[in-house]
């Protein structure tokens, strides 16, 4: 039998470096607190030093306020703090509180701290494994330089678990950006030292207060927000603004979404929960669109405390500010709803020019005509045999109807109301259809390539949900209903949500043990292929173990049945359909993407397009 030990109290060095294991996971978490620190004093202008991946050697110096000579020691211990004096814990507008950064870097590394006032002189401090070893009068400009070497090498067990040179170094630079992204009026800059001298990360310079647009740029590069809505939003005193992604350039991981509230980045469920709602009419899960939001709110109204490396928040409305920003970025995506994805437009681009750099997949036209030693002018029936330019450039025209079409187009004969011009509408109007889906635009600006069925899938998707949360889906009754085999245990389930079902338009009858008769459909679905779209519809649900399966799988279900609507790829379109398509997607919610999050449209800006052509 083991005797209960006795309780007694941890010495400082001890429950420092507890502390530590929370606050100092690796090096760019260390890093954050001195950055942070640096941002509460002030800074102007923060320069970050590291090498090895911060794992032997880091330094962030800035221009802040500085420590006082005679507080120097205070600031290393525990619980020291100067950001609470005036405020309490309910009202937190700094990044630090806690006063265990310092004491925690200093229970497990060697740390080095110089600082000056503008009043007193500089001094400085340096600690090891938690003891003060030396503190002496140093030169130093107004403003503090912390370095801390050997990050572990008091607790070697931890050192062990860090990662690369090269993750380390990359999660230090993430560090660095999520937080510069917040405060563009604070210059930033990361070098890394080697052996054979400092190699410069970034420096980005200090801007005016309101200029995130320019630091988001700085950080992400010049696509970031070409790809970008920029939107904004105020309720109750609460404000939001930032950049919300197009669907069309999401990724498959939230790397690229930045969340800050006052200031503070955060890892927090309630955003990622609030975006991925916003987004689920354009996106299926697992896709994941850019976004930079930030949020101002009074401190009161949230608690910072609940987290060691302060990354999460609680709100203390959570349900209702959840919806805030959910609707916010919703109505931010739907503001322009014709914004085209330029990434994809510069690609195409780029694919043209490729297609002219290489003769073989293009055969030259005089070429040809040498090759086949005649006057393509005299002999006109030549053309047949000739790989001409023209067939290259039109390949898909496989039809006379087409064609004509086409052609009509080009002489004007379009469907234009009187006194319409192109520049009336974002889409312009249609010129011909190619591939049997694809209709080609034209506007002042450009040239504009339609997919017909993913935007007719958009359409009838919007229709559908508009109709469908007005509780008013209009419904035809098939003149034989479908009948469905199913096992009976699947047929129970769909019976069970019968009166979902019938809210979604699709009506649906018990028809023996082990089948089901659909009765009705909604009017916008065509009728063909009843029995394939409702599989499709039992398969998006999934499991229909949770509870209320279609409502949980609404949207999958209503981008079933919107696949199932609309216009097939292969269906060709009369001219004055295509424009009634056009017309339509202007006015439609989300028209730039299909509910797959694919685009719905491209653009080819003149400019380019004459550019290419050496015009
Ligand atoms: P906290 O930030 O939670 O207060 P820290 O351990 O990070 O705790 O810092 C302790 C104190 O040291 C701070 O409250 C602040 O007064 C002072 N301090 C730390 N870093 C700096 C800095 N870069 N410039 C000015 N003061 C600093
Ligand atoms: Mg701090």
């Amino acid at each position: 039998m083991t005797m209960q030990n006795s309780i007694r109290l941890l010495d400082d060095i001890t429950a420092n470096r507890i502390a530590a294991g929370e606050v100092v996971e690796r090096p760019a978490s260390a890093l954050k607190e001195l950055i942070e620190n640096a941002i509460d004093a002030q800074a102007r202008h923060i320069k970050i030093r590291y090498s090895d991946g911060g794992k032997t050697f880091f330094e962030v110096r800035d221009d802040g306020t500085g420590i006082r000579a005679s507080e120097l020691s205070l600031a290393v211990q525990r619980h020291a703090t100067s950001k609470l004096n005036e405020t309490s814990l309910e009202k937190i507008t700094s990044f630090g509180f806690r006063g265990e950064a310092l004491p925690s870097i200093g229970a497990v590394a060697r740390l080095e701290i110089l600082s000056k006032t503008q009043e007193e002189t500089g001094q400085k401090i340096r600690i090891e494994a938690g003891k003060i070893v030396e503190e002496a009068p140093v030169a130093h400009a107004i403003g503090t330089t912390v370095r801390v070497r050997d990050i572990f090498f008091a607790t070697p067990a931890r050192l062990k678990f860090q990662g690369s040179d090269r993750a380390e170094s990359l999660a230090i630079s993430d560090t660095v950006k999520r937080l510069a992204m917040a405060r563009p009026d604070i210059g930033f800059s990361l070098y890394e030292e080697k052996p054979e001298g400092a190699r410069k990360i970034f420096d980005f310079p200090a801007l005016a207060g309101d200029a995130y647009g320019d630091r988001i740029t700085a950080i992400l590069g010049n696509q970031a927000l070409a790809d970008g809505l920029p939107f904004s939003a105020e309720k109750d005193g609460c404000q939001i603004w930032g950049y919300i992604g197009l669907p069309t350039a999401a990724k498959g991981n939230a790397q690229a979404q930045y969340f800050y509230v006052n200031g503070r980045p955060l890892k927090d469920k309630l955003f990622y929960g609030a975006v991925k709602g916003a987004y689920s009419d354009v996106l299926p899960s697992g896709k994941f669109p850019f976004c930079v939001i930030y949020m101002r709110i009074d401190p009161e109204r949230i608690d910072v405390n609940v987290h060691p490396a302060k990354t999460e928040i609680r709100f203390k409305e959570a349900a209702s500010i959840r919806s805030f920003v959910l609707n916010a970025v919703r109505m931010g995506l739907q503001s322009r709803p014709m914004q085209a994805d330029h990434s994809l437009s510069s690609a195409l681009m780029g694919q043209f020019s490729q297609t002219i750099a290489q003769p073989q997949n293009r055969p030259n036209f005089e070429q040809s005509r040498e090759q086949n030693g005649m006057n393509f002018a005299q002999r006109p029936s030549a053309y047949q045999s000739m790989q001409s330019p023209m067939r290259y450039a039109m390949p898909s025209l496989q039809s006379h109807q087409n064609l004509a079409e086409s052609a009509r187009g080009f002489e004007g004969e379009t469907y234009q109301g009187e006194g319409e011009t192109a520049d009336d509408y974002p889409l312009g109007f249609a010129r011909a259809q190619i591939f049997d889906n694809y209709i080609i635009a034209q506007n002042s600006e450009g040239l504009i390539i339609i997919d017909a069925h993913a935007a007719h899938e958009r359409i009838v998707y919007e229709k559908l949900k508009a109709q469908y949360e007005s509780r008013e889906v209009t419904k035809q009754r098939l003149l034989i209903p479908e009948i469905l085999t199913l096992d009976p245990v699947q047929k129970d389930q769909i019976i069970s949500e019968k009166s979902h079902f019938d809210a979604l338009g699709l009506e649906i009858e018990d028809f023996g043990i082990d089948a089901i008769a659909i009765q009705a459909v909604p009017s916008l679905l065509n009728a063909q292929s009843i029995k394939s779209l409702f599989e499709e519809i039992i398969e998006a649900i999934g499991s229909f173990k949770t509870e209320n399966p279609v409502q949980s799988h609404l949207n999958a279900v209503l981008s079933s049945m919107a696949c199932h609507g609309s216009v097939r790829s292969g269906r060709r379109l009369k001219l004055e359909e295509m424009n009634a398509l056009l017309r339509e997607m202007e006015q439609t919610p989300n028209a730039g993407s299909c509910n797959h999050g694919r685009p719905t449209f491209i653009t080819l800006d003149r400019q380019a397009l004459e550019n290419r052509f050496g015009r």
